[in-house]
C-alpha cells in the first residue's frame, strides 16, 4: 500500500529529542528560541513565534491583528476548517469569497465584492503548497486599509516572485502537524516583520503575560506554547526541508507529465512566478474521464494507492458558518471543485517506481 502521506523522522530528530529530555528543560525554553530564530531567517521575516499548533498560531495572529467581535475577515470556503474557525475564535465574522478555478486559490476579484465598512482583514490560504496571489491581494488590502493574514499552514518554503510564504502578508501562520511539509507532531509558527504584532502573539500564547514580567496580565490569554521537545524535532526538519521540497516538486512533475494528456484529468496549475511546494498533488476528475472522482478514489484504494479528498465540502455549508446566512450555491466554483478534486501521494518517501505505478494505474482506469 502506498500511503497518502508519511512523515520522515531520522536519527537526527531522535538524538535532538533525547538531548532535550536529558537537559531538564522540556517545556518552552532555549531550543524553541533557536527554532524561532532559524524559522524567521528561513522565511525572511524579522520575527517567528512558535505555538502549540497551526490553529493556535492562527488564533494568536487574529488577536495580534486586533480582530474582535463585529469585525469581518474575508477568507476562502475551500480550505481546512481551522482557517475560518480562527475568525470565530475571536468572535468575528468569517466572510467567504469564491476561489479561482485553475489554482483553487482565493480569487482577488471576489474579495473586492465582499469588502464592507466592517472588513478588517483578508485571510488567504496558500492552498496545497501554492502561495496566494500576493500582488493582487496585498494591493486590495492596501487600498482599503486591511491587514493580510496568510494561512501558510501547507506552504513551508513556497514562494511568490522570489518571496517566501510567511513573508507575503502582514502576518502568517504555519502548522507543523504530522502530515505537513515539515513536522513536529503538533506545532505551529507565526511569522511577521511587525514588532507590535509579534509581542502581542507572545503575550497571547502565554496566558496574557509578558514573557519578561510574570504575573502581570495584559488581558485574556491562553497557553499556546510549543515545547522544546517539539522544537528540537522542528530544527532538524527545517534543515531537511529544502530536500523534502525538491522531492515533492520532482514527484509532482513526474505525475503532471504522466497525467496531463489524460482526457478528463486536470493536473495542478502553477501560477506565474510561484514556487509550488506540493503539500498536496491534487488532480481534478471531470465527467469526460468516464469514471467519477469517487469511483477513481475507490479504484486506486483497491490497487493499493492511498488517495484523499481535500476537501469534500465547501466550508460555508457547515453549521458554524451556515448561521451567517450562507446556503448551497453561494460559491459555485468552490462547490464544483469539492466534487472533482482527488489528491495523490507526492511526499518525499514515495519512490519513482511508485510514482510510475500511480500514473499507470490512473491511465488504466480511464474509460
Ligand atoms: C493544517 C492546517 C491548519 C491547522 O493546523 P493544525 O496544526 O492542524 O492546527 C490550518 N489551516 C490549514 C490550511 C491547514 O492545512
Amino acid at each position: 500500500m502506498i500511503k497518502i502521506t508519511q512523515p520522515i523522522i531520522g536519527q537526527e530528530e531522535i538524538d535532538a529529542v533525547v538531548a532535550v529530555m536529558q537537559s531538564g528543560m522540556i517545556a518552552q525554553g532555549p531550543i524553541t528560541a533557536e527554532f524561532e530564530k532559524e524559522f524567521a531567517a528561513f522565511c525572511g521575516t524579522k520575527h517567528a513565534i512558535a505555538t502549540s499548533n497551526g490553529t493556535t498560531a492562527l488564533h494568536c495572529a487574529m488577536y495580534a491583528a486586533g480582530i474582535e467581535a463585529g469585525d469581518e475577515v474575508i477568507t476562502t470556503p475551500f480550505t481546512f476548517v481551522a482557517t475560518a474557525n480562527s475568525v470565530l475564535m475571536q468572535g468575528a465574522t468569517p466572510v467567504f469569497a469564491d476561489i479561482k478555478e485553475g489554482t483553487y486559490l482565493l480569487d482577488p476579484a471576489e474579495i473586492e465584492k465582499k469588502i464592507t465598512s466592517k472588513t478588517k482583514a483578508i485571510l488567504p490560504v496558500d492552498l496545497y503548497g501554492q502561495a496566494y496571489d500576493s500582488d493582487e491581494i496585498n494591493e486590495i488590502a492596501k487600498k482599503h486599509g486591511l491587514k493580510v493574514m496568510e494561512d501558510a499552514c501547507q506552504a513551508h518554503g513556497a514562494e511568490d516572485n522570489g518571496k517566501k510564504a510567511g513573508s507575503l502578508g502582514d502576518i502568517a501562520c504555519f502548522s507543523l502537524y504530522a502530515t505537513k511539509n515539515m513536522v513536529t507532531g503538533e506545532g505551529g509558527m507565526i511569522t511577521t516583520d511587525d514588532d507590535e504584532m509579534a509581542d502581542r502573539c507572545k503575550v497571547f500564547r502565554h496566558h496574557g503575560q509578558s514573557e519578561t514580567e510574570r504575573y502581570k496580565y495584559y488581558g485574556l490569554g491562553y497557553n499556546y506554547r510549543l515545547t522544546d521537545i517539539a522544537s528540537a524535532i522542528g530544527r532538524e526538519q527545517l534543515k531537511k526541508l529544502p530536500g523534502f521540497t525538491e522531492a515533492r516538486i520532482r514527484h509532482a512533475k513526474l505525475l503532471s507529465d504522466g497525467l496531463s494528456s489524460v482526457d478528463g484529468i486536470t493536473v495542478p496549475e502553477v501560477a506565474e512566478g510561484r514556487k509550488h511546494v506540493f503539500h498536496q498533488f491534487t488532480i481534478r476528475v471531470a465527467d469526460k474521464f468516464g469514471m467519477s472522482r469517487d469511483e477513481l478514489s475507490a479504484y486506486l484504494s483497491e490497487k493499493g494507492i492511498g488517495n484523499a479528498i481535500f476537501y469534500p465540502k465547501s466550508l460555508h455549508i457547515f453549521p458554524q458558518f451556515e448561521k451567517y446566512g450562507y446556503k448551497p450555491g453561494d460559491f459555485p466554483v468552490s462547490e464544483k471543485i469539492t466534487e472533482e478534486v482527488l489528491s495523490l501521494p507526492v511526499y518525499p518517501l514515495v519512490t519513482d517506481e511508485e510514482v510510475e505505478y500511480i500514473i499507470k494505474t490512473v491511465r488504466e482506469a480511464k474509460k
